[in-house]
Order: C-alpha cells, then structure tokens, then sequence
C-alpha cells in the first residue's frame, strides 16, 4: 500500500479516494491526515457526515481521538453538489450510511475537477458490503483499506463484530458495542453468536 502515492495536492485534478476498513481502523484519521495536508496545500475544504451520526458533535468530522475538523451535517447526499461549489477537496465520513446517489455524487464532483475523498465502513456487522461502499469502491481511481487488529489473536482485523443482540444494520458504535476481529475469530464469533441466539430463543419459546 502507497497512501503518498496520489496525483498530491494538484489543483483541479478530479478523482476519488476511498479509505475502508472495519471500526477501530483509523479510517477517519486517515481522512483528517490527507486533509490536513490539503490544507497546507491552501486547497478550499469542505467536509460532509451523514446527518444521524450524530455521537460527538453536529458539526464536526470527529474521529475516536477527538482530532477533529469541521464538517456539514447532510440529509441528502445529492445537496453535496450544490454545497460543494467553489472548494477543491471535498471529504466525506461514515458514508456508508449515505445511500447509493452517492457514487453518482462523487463521479459528478470527480469530473468537476474535485478531489473527493471518502471514509466508510466497507461491511456491516454481519460481514455483508454496507450500502454505497461497494459501488464507490467500484469508480474510485484509488482505494485504501486499513486495518485495526484483531482484539482476540493480535492479526488485522477484518469485520466488526457487534457485541449485542440487535438486527439493525445501523447501530452506531462505541468500544463497548463492537470489537474488531479477524476473519477467522469473526467466524468463530459469528457461529458462537448463532448457537447463543438458537438457545436464547428455545430458552424463551419453552418459558423456562
Ligand atoms: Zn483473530
């Protein structure tokens, strides 16, 4: 992996970046890292979140270690063409809870000439692709994945594995709700988690 490896902070050069990987990864920090460096560069920024991530602030990019950036808080995902006028380097975080006009957004905003850098979960907690992600993984002209590490046997971690019991795709997260596991311990947990939910729900169904 090259993460230096970009056009840099080139004017006008269109194009998309997709930073994914499971929670804990530091996606977000890459994020903020490629665009402080843009800012450097005296490139005009703007930043954009989903409105319902709303864990720290509503108006800022904050990641886990409270480095943070202002950002916009959006509804609609296709307002970011309109808000969009005028600035060089647009990011956007936790799009994954954007829905799938995203990956037109972002190749509108690419060939106006904008850099569009994007951090997301690529999968949910079951380990299936989470909303947009695939299809901007698809039309990025560069892809970063990172990585957290396994919290049960020390490798890079794969999948986020939710530590409660709840169906819903969108949870958002803390420390205490997900942990980040590799593929093989994501497998083990997910097994385990069937077996525990089959015998919860015999445990109920027989009143015992
Ligand atoms: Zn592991």
């Amino acid at each position: 992996m090259n993460i230096e490896n970009f056009a840099g902070e080139n004017r006008h050069h269109g194009r998309i970046e997709v930073i994914c990987g499971s929670m804990f990864s530091g996606k977000t920090e890459e994020l903020i890292r490629r665009l402080k460096r843009a800012k450097f560069a005296k490139q005009n920024i703007a930043i954009f979140k989903p409105k319902l991530d709303n864990r720290y602030s509503d108006v800022d990019v904050v990641s886990h270690d409270h480095n943070s950036f202002h950002s916009t808080p959006i509804d609609n995902c296709a307002d970011i063409l309109k808000l969009s006028a005028g600035y060089d380097v647009v990011g956007i975080d936790e799009a994954q809870f954007f829905d799938d006009k995203l990956s037109y957004v972002c190749n509108t905003l690419a060939f106006r000439g904008i850099r569009v850098i994007i951090a997301g979960l690529d999968m949910d907690f079951r380990g299936e692709p989470f909303g947009p992600m695939p299809s901007l993984l698809a039309i990025a002209d560069e892809v970063t994945k990172v990585h957290a590490i396994c919290v049960k046997c020390g490798a890079l971690a794969y999948a986020s594995h939710r530590l409660v019991r709840n169906d819903k795709q969108v949870m958002l997260g803390e420390k205490m709700e997900y942990e980040p596991l590799c593929r093989n311990c994501f497998q083990k947990a997910i097994e385990e988690d069937k077996r525990n939910a089959l015998s919860k729900d015999l445990f109920e169904d027989n009143n015992l």
